[in-house]
């Protein structure tokens, strides 16, 4: 019997439920929330453990887990010797580096010799020396946007999603310095039953993520319309046309991209397109 693959996932925190709702998706299920830290797929060789998000670099650098998803952030500001498979889309955040909101700012300049309070000491080191700026990096784990309002820096540099806790914090964001978003990432020197695992899985992934960004439609139309129309649907292949029953006219189902829909779908109803349904899609293989 294959080993089961071993999979880090974040216990508790804004990677957690995506991924676990990804695994779902590709129909392998698993127990989380139980307050366990381990937990065995029912139906995919695949064991699952649950921990804290920084510390799943290592675990995978050290082979103990095969496989984990972390933000892009935490993987590259460990600096783990570890492999990026693929990106996931979820857990979108940026790293930015924010100042008092009544503080001028004319540019990183203004940063040289400051304090920058950050949980990401080394992209910010790294930032700021390719910027050939000067500063003060103090490292605290937790609570950076209070730094400047009790004295402890000057300026910060933490994560970034809608922007309203700097907003709250009285801060301004003024540079952006890193753009994460949640990867899966592996032990370098996975054995070849792991890997096939991992390309089974990735397979899997794959067909999520493409049906989540096309959708089916279907939509009637007169079939002296039906190839302007079908020029407008760059589906998988040429759309499949099926007469109706009232003469002269004819049913069109095909795939299209999500945003490319938005941008057609003017054109395809100005070119005699009629009863248009948008059905989500469940899997996607091409
Ligand atoms: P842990 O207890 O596991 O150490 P944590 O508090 O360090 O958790 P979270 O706040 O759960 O971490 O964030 C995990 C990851 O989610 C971050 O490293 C980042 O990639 C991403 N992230 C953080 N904040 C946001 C946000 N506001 N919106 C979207 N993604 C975010
Ligand atoms: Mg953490």
């Amino acid at each position: 019997m294959t080993a089961p693959i071993r999979i880090a996932l974040q216990k508790s925190g804004r990677l957690s439920e995506d991924s676990y709702q990804l695994f779902k998706a590709c129909g392998i299920r698993f127990d989380y929330g139980t307050g366990k830290l381990k937990s065995v797929s029912s139906n995919f060789p695949a064991e699952f453990l649950f921990l804290r998000d920084d510390d799943i670099p290592g675990y995978v650098e050290d082979g103990v887990a095969d496989l984990g998803i972390v933000g892009e952030n935490v993987a590259v500001e460990t600096g783990r010797n570890v492999s990026t498979v693929h990106r996931l889309g979820f857990s979108k955040c940026r790293l930015s580096i924010a100042i008092p909101r009544g503080d001028a700012y004319n540019g990183l300049s203004d940063l040289e010799g400051k304090n920058i309070a950050t949980s990401y000491p080394n992209l910010l080191g790294t930032y700021l020396a390719g910027q050939g700026i000067k500063a003060e990096i103090h490292e605290i784990s937790g609570s950076v946007e209070i730094a400047p309002s009790i004295g402890l820096a000057e300026a910060v540099c933490d994560i970034v999603s809608s922007g309203s806790t700097l907003l709250s914090n009285g801060l301004k964001e003024v540079e952006t310095i890193f753009r994460s978003e949640a990867i899966m990432i592996a032990y370098p020197g996975l054995v070849a039953e792991k890997q096939t695992l991992l390309d089974q899985l990735l397979f899997r992934i794959n067909a999520v993520q493409a049906a989540k960004n096309n959708k089916y439609i279907v939509l009637n139309a007169p079939n002296d319309a039906i190839p302007a129309i079908a020029a407008l649907l760059p589906g998988m292949k040429a759309p499949t046309v099926t007469p109706l029953a009232t003469e002269g006219w004819s049913s069109v189902h095909s795939v299209i991209n999500e945003n490319a829909f938005w941008e057609n779908i003017e054109a395809i109803r100005a070119a005699g397109a009629e009863g248009i349904l948008v059905v989500p899609i469940e899997k996607m293989i091409n």
